[in-house]
């Protein structure tokens, strides 16, 4: 039976996503509408890769609703729009990086409609996104993931972690020890650096001694020592994700000062450093309190 599947949000992510659901979907005889609020990338995405480019309202004809925007806040603005309009039966799979307060809402919501949630964000960087080899962390009912799992066909692994809201909050502390990681790496190379070591060789040993991490491994060499900073994975977006793991940490009422001091850190290189630069660039904070360069 021919399935219509959605995708709205054709960003960094979204856009090569959907080009795998494209994939699936001309294999098994299903289809794919886009929409994006620049109209061309939808447009652009119908012609490379065969999907359909629609209204925002014709979203909602769809069995399974995928979206991967900015925040939380975008995924509301898209719902209160399509609510009225869903196919009760519906499964919405978001795979924004989101706030779990806002999933048990929107999932509320949906299900008046008749419609299920799953949070399901995931990992793996525009690289995994490109070679359909991302992580899904997913939140909500076992039995719609079931359903829709044979259409994640940009996962290379799929984990139900949980009640809905768990994928979120899974993907925010994820997220914040990538903040732990990069900022005390790059805290460490400053040092390192003003001492007069090469931060080449320094690295070659962290990278074979228990310092090492994606950080140090893949992230400093590849995009910070190398002053390129390529833009896939934008400062602003890291700053929101460690931000969610503080409210999560307020929420439970637990104690992660760590992880709330690389939230700050992250917020003051944001504003310092630019939101739209690569997450990366929060390293040039760094430089300038130590009045160093990492190259
Ligand atoms: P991008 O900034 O590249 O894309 C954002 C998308 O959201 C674009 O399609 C943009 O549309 C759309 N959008 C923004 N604001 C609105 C709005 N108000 N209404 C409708 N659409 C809107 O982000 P990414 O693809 O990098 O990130 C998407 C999500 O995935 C985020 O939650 C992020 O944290 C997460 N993520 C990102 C990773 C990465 O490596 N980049 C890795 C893993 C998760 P338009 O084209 O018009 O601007």
């Amino acid at each position: 039976m021919m399935t219509t599947l959605a995708f709205v949000g054709l960003g960094a992510m979204g856009d090569p996503m959907a080009a795998h659901l494209a994939r699936h979907a001309r294999d098994h005889g299903h289809r794919v509408l886009v929409w994006n609020r620049t109209a061309a990338k939808a447009d652009a995405h119908a012609q490379t890769h065969g999907t359909q480019s629609v209204p925002l309202t014709e979203i909602a004809a769809a069995d399974v609703i995928f979206t991967c925007l900015p925040t939380s806040a975008e995924v509301d603005e898209i719902m209160t729009a399509l609510r009225d309009r869903l196919r009760p039966g519906a499964v919405w799979v978001d795979c924004t990086s989101g706030h779990p307060d806002a999933a048990a809402r929107q999932a509320d919501d949906l299900n008046r409609a008749g419609v299920t949630f799953l949070d399901a964000p995931v990992s793996g960087g525009t690289a995994g996104a490109q070679a359909g080899r991302l992580t899904v962390m997913v939140g909500g009912d076992p039995d719609a993931l079931d359903r829709v799992r044979p259409h994640l066909a940009f996962a290379g692994k799929v984990v139900h972690v949980g009640g809905t809201g768990a994928g979120f909050s899974v993907k925010a502390v994820n997220n914040a020890l990538l903040g732990v990681t990069l900022w005390a790496t790059g805290e460490g190379l400053a040092i390192l650096g003003r001492a007069g070591v090469n931060l080449g060789a320094a690295l070659d040993v962290i990278n074979a001694s228990s310092g090492r991490s994606n950080a140090s491994e893949n992230l400093i060499p590849q995009r910070v020592l190398t002053r390129e900073f390529p833009a896939t994975f934008a400062l602003g977006l890291l700053a929101k994700d460690a931000g969610i793991a503080v409210d999560l940490t307020q929420s439970v009422q637990g104690s992660a000062p760590v992880l709330a001091q690389v939230a700050d850190l992250l917020r003051g290189a944001q504003r310092v450093v630019g939101d739209a630069e690569d997450h990366t660039a929060a390293l040039k904070l760094i430089e300038s309190m130590n009045d160093t360069v990492l190259k």
